[in-house]
This record gives structure tokens, C-alpha cells and sequence, in this order.
């Protein structure tokens, strides 16, 4: 298997993990926990599980506040034990739960992680949004878990973090999301012959607009996404194109490249997902329509390759392909991850955690479309000022321990630190928007 991986502690391309043992391949039908299984990438992932129902055991499904659509997912697949965000969900969930299936019921973040770290689990989808992900996929990397990756704030949070765990404890990461997805297809096997990586991102709703344009739009219209259908906060990130911002992190934390060697590349149709550029000049890309499920049945099925249920794509229907330069001008997100990964000092977790604060008081109406990304800015620019002593100083220094206890122990240390400036980044948005108001 290792002659698909992407490319392993070479000079070109150093992926996140290891490739799955030799006997996990042969492992049907494969057992899978789903942390985040209510969000449209859970609901994706189930679909695809349904349609190949014989190579599937679902152990653990998830939520955090949905409880009547987890409660119809685990009606269907009555997986033994389900996640919720505390005991008053868990008892709301109880009794809506059919008579004769009793599951075990694991409340609040510990019950996330241990749901992600279930010994009959063979893969754990990770698909909680947002900077909650996080805990859920650290302690499936703890416990050395084949991970479909879909919540990219994991990485973005905590990739050194990610890949040192992996290395210890021979912890997989298979990409989900599209992008990634998209370049783990192409390197296959090629990794040390790729020169550079290229993002591919669709405009979001708002492709063409000034930023004197922008100032004025409303949450209704950056919800709505021309192609892909996806939740709130995802919706938001690709109107502002941070979501691209983050994708560049995650791409240079999954692939051990360096920023210089990723680039952005605005391409509104969605058909092509990414590319990678290799060093004789070939550019290989991968296609498919804008469906999830695509990216989804790679990871799930992983090697095998089978049908995802999304429509197949019609070259001859798509229309015109086009490609387009970003602009940074309108759009400064995209040089904000490359300001935040020349630092590594932890500027990534201020920027994702200010994006995620902002993105929420934008959606409550308290703050502009424009002034999602100058906040993000402002909390950048007083971590980096607060911290002009140590700019090179890692956030996440390399694990000492020893034993898998003493590791658990170690990263719960650095997720603790993370939290914390994950809060702090929160708070000086909360703050500088507050004092915006009452200017
Ligand atoms: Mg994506």
C-alpha cells in the first residue's frame, strides 16, 4: 500500500501520517465511529456507508445539538454507542430512541473522545466544525486510528501536533476534504516529483465584487453558495475565502510543504478540485461533479475504489472550465495563512479561532461582511506584537514522552494551550467588535 501513499520524509513532499497497516485493508466490513455524523459531511458519509451497507458496521455516531436527526441515524443504524453534548441532550435522546435498542449513551468532550477512541472502531470520520473537532481528533490519533479527516480546524489547530502523534502511535489521516482529497489522488505514488500544489477554490458568492461592494452584503447572501451546499460557518469562510486560507494551512501541514509551494487558483465551476503540478511540467488534476460523497467513498473505501452515488460527471454538459488569479485585494484573506505559517508560533490558532468569533458575530448581525476578516487581522497583529520576542518559537514543541500514558498526558498539556489561546483570539474579537459599536 505504501506505493499509493503520497510521499513519505522526502525532500518534495512529507505526508501527515504513515499509510494503514497491510491488515487493515483486509478488514470487512470495516467498523467506523462518526464524530459529527448529523452536519452535511456526517449525512454524506452515512450515505455512502448505506449504499455499500455490506463493507460497513457503524459503532458510534454523534452530534452536538441535532438530537432528533441522530436519533432517526441511530434508529436506522443502531450503532452501540452514541455521543451527545451533555446529559440533558442524552435524556432528550433516550426518548426518541425505539423500544428494544439501548445504546450507550457518552456525554459532553470526554464522551466524544472516547467515542473516537472505541477499540472496535477501524476508522473514525471526523466531522465535527469548527475548533471542537479538535479533541475528538486527537484522541483518535492517540489511539492510532485510521482518520477520514474532514474537520481541517484539527490540522490547521494543531499539525505538528497531529503528525508527532502519528508518528508515534502509526495514527492514519485520510483527507476528506475536496481539495486534499483532490491532491492525495494525484500524488499518489509521485509524491517526491510534485513541484507545487494548487488549491483550486470556486469565488464563493461573491466572485468579481469590490471590496467597496462587499462592505454592504448580507449573511442571507454569503450563505448561499453557487455550487456546494454546506453549513453555516463553512458557507461564511468561502464567501471571505478564508476557508481557502485554511485549506493552505491544512495543505502544508498534510503535505509537509512549504507555503511558497501552494497555490490559489479561482475556479468557479467546482469541477476540478486541485491540482498538482509536477516537476517535468504536468499538471494532474482530479474532476468530478461537486458532490462530498466523492472525496468521502476515497477515504471510507480506501484503496478500493467503488461507486460514491454522486452523479457521474458529463464533460460534454459542464460548460465552459475557467480559471482566474485570485484577488488578494478583495479578498486578503489568502495571504493570512501565509502570514500565519511563516510564524508557526501560534499565529494559526489566533487566526482560525478570530475567524470563527467573527464569523459568528457577522452571522448574529452585530458586525459587517468586511469586518469578518479586519478582526481576524486586528487579533493577528496584537498576537504577533505581544509575541515579537519569540517569532520562530514553535507553538507545539516535539513530544518527549516515553509511554502512551506519559504522551496522553503531554498532549493534553498542548491542547490545553491551544484552548487557551483558542479563547483568548475569541475574546479580542468579542472585545474590539464591542469597542467598534460603542465608538
Ligand atoms: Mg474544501
Amino acid at each position: 500500500m505504501a506505493e499509493l501513499w503520497p510521499g513519505l520524509g522526502g525532500p518534495k513532499i512529507s505526508y501527515i501520517s504513515p499509510p494503514p497497516p497491510e491488515a487493515w485493508r483486509r478488514v470487512w466490513p470495516r467498523a467506523i465511529a462518526i464524530l459529527g455524523s448529523t452536519g452535511s459531511i456526517g449525512r454524506n458519509a452515512l450515505a455512502v456507508i448505506e449504499k455499500h451497507a455490506e463493507k460497513f458496521k457503524v459503532v458510534g455516531l454523534s452530534c452536538a445539538g441535532n438530537v432528533e436527526h441522530l436519533a432517526g441515524q441511530a434508529a436506522c443504524f443502531r450503532p452501540p454507542c452514541l455521543a451527545v453534548l451533555d446529559g440533558a441532550v442524552a435524556q432528550k435522546l433516550k426518548n426518541l430512541l425505539p423500544s428494544g435498542y439501548a445504546p450507550r449513551i457518552l456525554e459532553g468532550p470526554e464522551g466524544y473522545a472516547e467515542l473516537a477512541s472505541l477499540p472496535q472502531a477501524d476508522v473514525v470520520l471526523s466531522a465535527q466544525s469548527g475548533w471542537t473537532g479538535l479533541s475528538g481528533t486527537l484522541a483518535a490519533a492517540l489511539a492510532g486510528k485510521v482518520i477520514c479527516l474532514a474537520n481541517k480546524e484539527s490540522i490547521v489547530l494543531a499539525g505538528d501536533l497531529v503528525r508527532e502523534i502519528c508518528r508515534r502511535t502509526q495514527a492514519v489521516i485520510l483527507p476528506v476534504d475536496s481539495e486534499h482529497n483532490a491532491i492525495f489522488q494525484c500524488l499518489a505514488g509521485r509524491g517526491q516529483e510534485a513541484a507545487y500544489l494548487v488549491l483550486t477554490a470556486s469565488g464563493g458568492p461573491f466572485f468579481g465584487k469590490s471590496r467597496e461592494e462587499l462592505a454592504t452584503v448580507t449573511a442571507e447572501q454569503a450563505m448561499h453558495h453557487p455550487t456546494w451546499r454546506m453549513g453555516a460557518k463553512i458557507s461564511i469562510d468561502s464567501a471571505t475565502l478564508m476557508n481557502k486560507s485554511l485549506e493552505i494551512a491544512e495543505a502544508f501541514h498534510l503535505y509537509g510543504v512549504s507555503s511558497s509551494r501552494i497555490r490559489v487558483l479561482i475556479h468557479p465551476q467546482s469541477i476540478v478540485h486541485s491540482l498538482v503540478e509536477f516537476d517535468d511540467g504536468s499538471l494532474l488534476a482530479q474532476m468530478s461533479a461537486p458532490d462530498m460523497r466523492t472525496a468521502l467513498a476515497n477515504c471510507l473505501l480506501w484503496p478500493i475504489c467503488e461507486s460514491s452515488g454522486a452523479p457521474l460527471l458529463d464533460l460534454t454538459r459542464a460548460g465552459q472550465l475557467t480559471f482566474h488569479k485570485a484577488d488578494t485585494e478583495a479578498f486578503p484573506a489568502l495571504t493570512l495563512a501565509r502570514l500565519a505559517l511563516s510564524g508557526r508560533g501560534g499565529l494559526s490558532v489566533v487566526m482560525s479561532a478570530a475567524n470563527e468569533a467573527a464569523v459568528e458575530l457577522f452571522l448574529q448581525g452585530h458586525v459587517s461582511f468586511t469586518d469578518i476578516l479586519r478582526l481576524v487581522e486586528a487579533a493577528m497583529q496584537a498576537h504577533s506584537e505581544a509575541h515579537a520576542d519569540s517569532p520562530g518559537k514553535p507553538f507545539c514543541p516535539p513530544l518527549t514522552a516515553a509511554g502512551l500514558p506519559e504522551l496522553r498526558e503531554e498532549v493534553h498539556t498542548l491542547q490545553a494551550r491551544i484552548t487557551r489561546l483558542d479563547r483568548h483570539s475569541r475574546r479580542m474579537v468579542y472585545q474590539s467588535a464591542k469597542g467598534d459599536t460603542c465608538k
